[in-house]
């Protein structure tokens, strides 16, 4: 588990949101080298920018996306760090089916 110690901010979650939206379509990161990440553009067919990921708790990376490249918060970024925010974690065993349905029982009570 990894400690958030940077403020969210709502161009953090839209950046979140689009990233999930990407995944759904196939676009996942990939990884190059530690911490640097290579993300296919949602936009362009045959375009992938570099993120590099230099901190998951402050939420500090950098993307060579147009957004990116003026400093802003990018899907491509959020992709990486939850990449990298995996890769880093201690790994756990995997849970049965009853045991995922118990704990969002438990989460999200009648
Ligand atoms: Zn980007």
């Amino acid at each position: 588990m990894l400690k958030i110690t940077t403020p969210i901010t709502p161009t953090h979650v839209r950046a979140v949101e689009r990233a999930a939206e990407m995944l759904r379509a196939g676009h996942a990161p990939r990884l190059l080298a530690r911490g640097l990440y290579e993300v296919p553009s949602g936009t362009f067919a045959d375009v992938a920018y570099r993120v590099e990921v230099r901190n998951v708790s402050t939420l500090a990376a950098t993307c060579t996306c147009p957004a990116g490249g003026v400093g802003k918060f990018c899907k491509h970024q959020a992709l990486a760090i939850c990449a990298e925010t995996r890769r880093v974690s201690p790994k756990r065993p995997a849970r049965t089916a009853a045991e995922v349905a118990a704990a969002v029982a438990k989460m999200f009570p009648r």
